[in-house]
């Protein structure tokens, strides 16, 4: 499926394809400093996807999320503009429509759905980079000069620019972030698991049933 800034070409270039660099497993988490959309739907995602497509200065993302919709705004095969200090030709950016202040002022109830929305972005991400490039990305943080060799991990924007960003901020929730990442990339893998013991199981209760139907026939003939 095209994405957002493929459906709808940007005023001026917002990303860059193909890719100048093989994709790291880099992952950059922002937020947007958009205000929180806290009145009727959130359409927050929306609205930053819209400012994209026609803001006159380089800005974008791979994806956007607020707390009931993702837009996949780049493909990710395609340098989006997220980040001046060089990790554009590497990494996937992945951004919340809210601002980097807002995360203690937000119910715990929006907050919670932010973060899934945001961790399903980045599974989504992560199951591309291993698809397509066997990368696997690991649920925890990379420093800068990690980031900066390539090694596969989460890194904020503020981290990778600390002169000029601070996104996603200080209170952004990384641990509830990284464990929903977590638990997402792992439940396909337990689906399965599951599947064949509930299988297994079944199996077992047909033979214990034909045992039962055995004996007790048995016991009725004596
Ligand atoms: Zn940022």
């Amino acid at each position: 499926m095209p994405t957002y800034l493929e459906e709808n070409p940007p005023r001026i270039r917002q990303f860059r394809q193909p890719r100048r660099e093989k994709p790291s497993g880099v992952i950059v988490i922002h937020t947007a400093e958009s205000a929180l959309d806290i009145i009727g739907d959130d359409t927050g995602a929306e609205g930053v996807a819209a400012f994209i497509a026609n803001r006159s200065t380089y800005g974008s993302y791979h994806t956007i999320v607020d707390s009931n919709s993702r837009v996949r705004l780049v493909p990710f095969d395609a340098e989006a503009y997220g980040d001046g200090t060089g990790s554009n030709y590497h990494a996937i950016h992945i951004s919340f429509a809210c601002k980097a202040a807002g995360w203690p002022g937000m119910s715990a109830e929006r907050r919670s759905a932010m973060v899934r929305q945001g961790a399903e972005a980045a599974a989504e991400a992560a199951t591309w980079l291993r698809d397509t490039h066997g990368i696997t990305v690991p649920h925890g943080r990379i420093t800068r000069a990690q980031s900066e060799v390539r090694v596969p991990g989460f890194i904020s924007h503020g981290e990778r620019d600390p002169g000029r960003r601070s996104d996603p901020g200080a209170a952004f929730p990384w641990n509830e972030f990284l464990t929903e990442y977590q638990r997402l990339m792992v439940r396909p893998l337990l689906r399965t698991r599951l599947t064949a013991r509930v299988h297994e199981l079944v199996e077992q209760k047909k033979r214990i049933a034909a045992t039962l139907k055995r004996l007790r026939a048995r016991r009725d003939a004596l």
